[in-house]
């Protein structure tokens, strides 16, 4: 078989970059992905997903959001689908210094670059956001909700729509003969002009030596309905929120709030990796929540999940090509951010493949381990959150 762009990952990298790929060209576009669509073993696979402004002083992931929600907003339009809930995000102050000094840089950060911020007291707090308990508390208004699997499903229908083919099959090779073709676990070989690999926790498997590597991590989602209703915790009265060492969103596309470490947990082999929550994350994130949203203390588990990481040293993102094989691009190591910005991602990825100057500078995302950036204070984190220093 043969394809102009050969998309491998059906995760939403993979189809926001089918997506842009087939909107911006009249070339034959295939995604091909190992388990289907979006399934459960995607890292892009659930219910919602944080959006924020807030990255500490870091500018250019400010910047890159800011962006990204305008093409989230047009990606509504196009699909008459409502993904992103603006919730606006609460950073509460706490015990981790780390964490409150990330607060503190996207307030300033926020404020610097006019774009709205709110620092709040434990009065003013008690009256805005009575569901939360703390000494102070900054609030960015730009904070939401991503519907993450009703985006997975829009992007695949307006992909088919404009012809995108989708296939389910797993790449094992990447061939680079006269005619460089993928070969998968069927021995079929898929000849291409351009190949983007988006494969996530994967990425390891298809990527040569001296290229950037990552360290798949297993994440730990808990899902709590309290016992005295959803009335506080609903999109249109309780935003985001940010703990210490904890992040939550409220009961959006589900009638729960959701509740998970922003620490890494341990690494994994993607293949073998143990799917089911430990009773011990159900007990940290309670007691969390008693010191932070104790109305959700004691609320019952509705849904866990567990979701791999695609870390890389230092959290930043690989958006790059491989610079000996230039019909070669990978988008990979969204280290647990990457979500809310994948409309963003998925045209970057689609400029690089098409020869085209990308709109956003991708020095940081280098595929070479050289030219990347140290890693800094909190990168341990994850979710690209740095002490904002
Ligand atoms: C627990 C958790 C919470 C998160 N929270 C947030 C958040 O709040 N906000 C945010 O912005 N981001 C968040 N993220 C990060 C975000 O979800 C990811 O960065 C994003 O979903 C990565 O998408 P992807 O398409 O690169 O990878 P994936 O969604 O994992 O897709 C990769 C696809 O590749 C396929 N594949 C693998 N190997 C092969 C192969 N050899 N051949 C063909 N196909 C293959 C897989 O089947 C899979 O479908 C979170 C991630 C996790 C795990």
């Amino acid at each position: 078989m043969k394809t102009d762009f050969c998309v491998l990952g059906g995760g939403i990298m993979g189809l926001a970059t089918a997506c842009t790929l087939s909107e911006t060209s009249d070339s034959q576009v295939l995604v091909l992905d190992r388990h289907g669509v979006g399934s459960e073993y995607s890292s892009s696979n659930d219910v919602n997903r944080v959006f924020r402004y807030s990255y500490g002083s870091d500018l250019l992931y400010t910047t890159m959001a800011v962006e990204s929600q305008k093409l989230w907003r047009k990606l509504e339009k196009e699909s008459g689908q409502e993904l992103l809930l603006s919730t606006g995000l609460l950073l509460l102050h706490g015990a981790d210094e780390n964490a409150n000094r990330f607060n503190e840089a996207s307030y300033r950060t926020l404020s610097h670059m006019k774009l709205g911020a709110d620092r709040l007291d434990k009065e003013d707090l008690k009256k805005r956001f009575p569901q939360f308990r703390s000494e102070e508390a900054f609030f960015d208004p730009h904070g939401g909700v991503l519907l993450a699997s009703k985006a997975l499903l829009a992007l695949e229908s307006l992909a088919k729509a404009a012809g995108v083919k989708f296939q389910q099959g797993q790449a094992r090779d990447i061939v680079f003969e006269e005619h460089p073709y993928v070969k998968t676990d069927t021995q079929e070989k898929i000849e291409f002009r351009k190949l983007v690999v988006t494969i996530g926790p994967w990425s390891n498997r298809l990527l040569r030596n001296g290229l950037t590597s990552i360290r798949p991590t297993r994440q730990q989602l808990v899902y709590f309905r309290p016992h005295a209703g959803l009335d506080h915790f609903r999109p249109d009265s309780c935003p985001v929120f940010f703990t210490d060492r904890h992040y939550g969103l409220p009961a959006a596309g589900i009638d729960a709030v959701k509740l998970s470490p922003k620490e890494l947990s341990e690494s994994v082999d993607p293949e073998s990796a143990k799917r089911s929550v430990d009773d011990e994350q159900i007990i940290d994130c309670r007691e969390a929540c008693r010191r932070f949203v104790p109305d959700l203390a004691d609320g019952e588990v509705v849904q866990t999940k567990v979701c791999l990481y695609d870390m890389t040293e230092n959290s930043d993102f690989v958006i790059d090509k491989d610079p000996e094989r230039t019909n070669v691009v990978y988008g990979y190591g969204f280290s647990g951010h990457g979500f809310k910005f994948a409309p963003l991602i998925g045209k970057l990825l689609a400029e690089l493949t098409q020869d085209e100057k990308p709109g956003f500078t991708l020095e940081r995302f280098s595929i070479l381990p050289a030219r990347r950036r140290t890693p800094a204070l909190g990168a341990h984190l994850g979710k690209g959150e740095y002490s904002g220093q």
